[in-house]
């Protein structure tokens, strides 16, 4: 704090990101990131785009890429937008699709879900109101119909996991559409889900529902949260209220590295498809095996899974797992503090995660 704060930077309180220690003695399971590496292609494409035109802007207008993703999703162009990380973007949605200001109806989201939503709403002086999560934890959409400035969620949700299926998710877009207010949902880990588990994009849907922006990040599917890339897909006016909040900010948020690597990246879905398969596997199987060490593990679509000990508080298993070389996400928060997130890592790096959890536990 200091005399030179503005009242609105006083009044901020920051998202805390998960640690990133500087060292490699952890085996990091608490961000979320992808063990694999991204395809190689992506590679090549960053290293060929660093030569000399560094030395001009980027296109202002990402058309490399939203052309690769508009042909990728089957959308227009002019129905994706490109950003630095999807959480830029989400911090652009709150700025040009609810309203500030203590008259407006309060935008909607879940009691426990991705921590930025309040952080932006106060950035932007913009009311919310959290909507308790139902008893199992999952999203109920039908509390969501009520006079609103719009609502947030992610699907599947975080730090949950916990799908919430499309057919709830079209019908409060339906809702609130009728009402002129806008549904986003932040497909972050979209794409470890399937109609099996449930996890399904909206993105299909788009052009029935002027009123949904679907978020999406290069960040964990791609393994490329040290890129800094994320996309939205939706409606060509919700695309333009985006570009509007950029420009009144920021005409160049994604760099030509950047640019170039995601447009390879959103090619190669061979690549990305075989290490989402094998995520999902490790999750399945990490799951299971937790369960039969006594574990609650609530049912996951995302590449990380929320769990319980039978024994250990959430604090205390989450010590102990750093001890032994961990690091997993531990939120001290009501009705979650016994629960850790943990990302998937290698199948290797889980053997080693499940063994500690038997040793720590008692149920090795
Ligand atoms: C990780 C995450 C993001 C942010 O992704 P970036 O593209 O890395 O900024 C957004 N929403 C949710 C729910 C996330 O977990």
């Amino acid at each position: 704090m200091s005399t030179y704060w503005n009242t609105r930077t006083k009044n901020l309180s920051p998202y805390v990101p998960g640690e990133q220690p500087r060292d490699r003695r952890f085996i990091k399971l608490n961000t979320n990131e992808n063990p694999y590496p991204p395809s190689p292609k992506v590679i090549e494409a960053v290293q060929k785009a660093a030569d000399e035109r560094l030395r001009l802007y980027p296109d202002p207008e990402c058309t490399e890429f939203r052309e690769a993703a508009a042909a990728r999703y089957s959308v227009k162009p002019e129905q994706v937008f490109a950003g630095n990380g999807s959480d830029e973007i989400l911090a652009f949605a709150f700025g040009a699709f609810f309203e500030s200001g203590a008259e407006a109806y309060p935008v909607l989201f879940p009691d426990i879900t991705y921590s930025f939503y309040p952080v932006y709403a106060n950035l932007w002086n913009i009311p919310y109101s959290a909507i308790p999560l139902c008893e199992d934890f999952s999203v109920k959409t039908d509390h969501y119909k009520i006079p609103s400035g719009g609502a947030v969620f992610p699907n599947p949700n975080a730090p949950t996991g916990i799908p919430v299926p499309l057919a709830d998710i079209l019908s409060l877009a339906g809702y609130l559409g009728a009402v002129n207010k806008a549904l986003v949902v932040d497909e972050a880990y979209i794409t470890f889900g399937s109609v099996i588990d449930g996890g399904q994009s909206a993105v299909p849907n788009i052009n029935d529902h002027p009123n949904l922006l679907t978020v999406h990040t290069l960040s964990k599917s791609a393994s490329l949260a040290g890129l800094r890339f994320g996309f939205a897909i939706g409606n060509e006016k919700l695309i333009e209220g985006l570009r509007h909040v950029r420009d009144s900010f920021n005409s160049y948020t994604v760099d030509r590295l950047a640019l170039a690597g995601a447009a390879a990246a959103v090619k190669d879905f061979s690549y990305y498809d075989e290490i989402k398969r094998r995520v999902v596997a490790t999750r399945e199987r990490t799951a299971e095996s937790l369960r039969s060490l006594g574990f609650n593990v609530l049912p996951s679509a995302a590449n990380f899974l929320f769990i319980k000990a039978p024994n250990v508080s959430g604090r205390d298993l989450s010590a102990a797992l750093r001890e032994n070389g961990f690091l997993v996400r531990h939120f001290n928060k009501e009705r979650i503090a016994d629960y850790l997130r943990v990302s998937m890592g290698t199948n290797e790096e889980m053997d080693a995660f499940l063994k500690a959890c038997g040793e720590i536990t008692g149920r090795a």
